[in-house]
């Protein structure tokens, strides 16, 4: 059975299922319990950029040896994705493709996927994208759950408790769940990068519009249905937010297993400054529909290395099932094609963005 997207898979019903759903249905904590609505309804053509991605990696395989004397650090890999590492065809990072983007999957269009790489110089200032606001209650929060992919931390979004308005955004979005993606070591984790530079994990807080749409289940078939806010995590001091959320990890290390988790505000996990990138995309996991209004914060937030090890501590698998470390669980980059990046800060910010970047890159280079 292919591995379970991020909450976001069809069932035999048909429409999508979101984790909040199968949460509802799963009632509160238990071990080893099978979730309904796993099952990928979006296996079936071959998406361009995972084909150019897997032509990219032949060919790489075959040129190794070429290529670490003709372009040394400068090597490429995932298609557009630039690495700095200088060692891309390495057993590890060839290996870091996770078995969901192995197989082909089929694309509803394939006009607005996501991830992309954020080019900071081609971004355009929008002076007329308002601030973020985010309201979140915690006592909506309810479960930890370890799909098999990501671990999901779910909330109640029966109600208007938890939401985000402005921005980008027309009307308010109800937070559904978040979730993280992360490397198997530092140098790579982040679904998207920015200015081909990556991070070693990224935070997705998926919200739906309740205002245009009577279900989450309805709002991930639309255009204007999911606002996810991506948020990188950097290497650097310990996160005490983060924390609370850690030490519940070992609780479940296994697909399927769910927690409860009843009162945390997520917010504590978005860095304060208000800069963000926005742009119009998809899922990063199955069914891939092309329903997102990505906000993605352009400061990371920084946690220590014990907390990203807890996160490579969870697994893939069942309990009783061979042990797979629950790693890499990021999707390829995919073509801009005709979309145009917008952000909410003005080109100042580039000098300052290039000093980050340049520490950064001193960060990953081994
Ligand atoms: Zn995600």
């Amino acid at each position: 059975m292919p591995l379970s997207p991020l909450g976001f898979a069809s069932g035999a019903a048909g429409g999508a299922q979101g984790a909040m759903a199968a949460g509802g249905a799963r009632g509160r904590a238990g071990r080893g319990r099978s979730v309904p609505g796993r099952a990928v309804a979006a296996i079936g053509g071959v998406p361009s950029g995972s084909l150019r991605f897997r032509v990219v990696f032949v060919w790489c395989r075959a040129m190794l040896p070429l290529l670490r004397r003709a372009l040394g650090a400068a090597a490429s890999w995932r298609g557009t994705r630039r690495c700095s590492l200088g060692a891309c065809c390495s057993y590890r990072l060839r290996n870091a493709l996770h078995p969901l983007w192995q197989s082909p999957l089929s694309i509803p269009g394939g006009s607005r996927q996501s991830p992309i790489n954020i080019q900071w110089r081609d971004s355009v200032y929008d002076p007329f994208l308002k601030p973020l606001k985010i309201s979140y209650d915690p006592t909506t929060c309810l479960h930890i759950w370890n799909n098999g992919y990501s671990f999901l931390v779910e909330f109640d979004d029966s109600t208007d408790r938890s939401i985000i308005v402005g921005g980008p955004l027309e009307n308010q979005y109800r937070l559904k769940q978040f979730h993280f993606h992360w490397g198997a070591i530092n140098e790579w984790g982040s679904e998207h990068t920015v200015d081909s530079k990556f991070y070693p994990a990224e935070l997705h807080l998926v919200h739906w519009n309740a205002v245009v749409y009577p279900s989450f289940e309805e709002a991930v078939m639309e255009g204007n249905g999911l606002a996810v806010i991506g948020v990188f995590l950097k290497l650097g001091a310990h996160h005490e937010g983060l924390q609370t959320l850690v030490d519940a990890l070992p609780a479940v290390k296994h697909k399927d297993t769910v927690i409860e988790f009843d009162v945390f505000d997520p917010s504590c996990l978005i860095p304060s400054c208000p800069d963000y990138w926005t742009y119009a995309g998809s899922l990063t996991t199955p069914p891939l529909t092309e329903s997102v209004t990505w906000i993605i914060k352009k400061k990371p937030i920084e946690v220590d290395e014990n907390q990203l090890e807890a996160f490579r501590m969870l697994l893939f698998t069942s309990d009783g099932e061979e042990e797979k470390r629950m790693v890499d669980n990021f999707r390829p980059l995919q073509p801009l094609m005709n979309r145009t990046v917008r952000s909410s800060f003005q080109s100042s910010h580039v000098l300052n963005m290039e000093a980050q970047h340049s520490d950064h890159a001193q960060q990953i280079r081994p």
